[in-house]
């Protein structure tokens, strides 16, 4: 089976993403130089996004992974107390942090996440994000770099998962919303 059957429309494809993310690149690159930033990628859905990005970079920057879920959520819908399945190696004081995620929701887990990076004393922090939904925002989020601004739909591919499938898919789409309803019947 083909997952694009699961695909109601595509939002964004595979080449706006890849003209967006030369842009933010070299937005970085001019922003940063001379300042070695520490790019965070938030596992999983980031990674996808990161490995495009940092390519797109000029200047030298460091990477570095952190796993976080958001405590009793779902895939579809967050809490804002998160737990961090697996911190950054590297020492974030003094440094220029550049949060990279995915998607900004609710705007829950990426406070919680800026607020924890706060208390590390960093240099500066800012976020990088491939996508926001501002209409389902709970919280105010300052976000620096904004790949796309995409409607109150629930979006999968380019490492955007539902339940860990999709990641894969090289656009940014829409699920049918039959999957999901299906998968919860198949649940329960
Ligand atoms: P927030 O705390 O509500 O901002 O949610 C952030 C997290 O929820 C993201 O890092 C994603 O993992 C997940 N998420 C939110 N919306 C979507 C979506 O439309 N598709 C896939 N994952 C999503």
């Amino acid at each position: 089976m083909d997952m694009r059957d699961d695909v109601l429309e595509v939002l964004v494809s595979t080449e706006e993403i890849q003209k967006r993310i030369t842009e933010l690149g070299q937005q970085i690159g001019r922003d940063y130089e001379d300042r070695n930033p520490l790019m965070v990628c938030i596992l999983r859905g980031a990674v996808v996004f990161l490995s495009d990005l940092i390519r797109s970079i000029p200047i030298h920057v460091m990477v570095d992974f952190m796993g976080v879920c958001s405590y009793g959520g779902t895939n579809m819908d967050s809490t804002g107390v998160i737990k961090i399945t697996r911190d950054v190696d590297a020492n974030v004081a003094h440094r220029d942090v550049i949060i990279v995620e995915d998607i900004v929701d609710t705007g829950l887990t990426m406070k919680a996440l800026v607020d924890l990076m706060k208390t590390r004393g960093p240099n500066s922090i800012e976020i990088c994000t491939l996508l926001s939904k501002p209409q389902r925002r709970k919280v105010d989020v300052d976000i620096k770099y904004c790949g796309f601004e995409v409607p109150n739909k629930f979006v999968i591919g380019y490492g955007l998962d539902y339940d860990e499938n999709y990641r894969n898919l090289p656009f940014v789409g829409v699920l049918k919303p039959e999957v999901y309803e299906k998968r919860k019947e198949e649940k329960g």
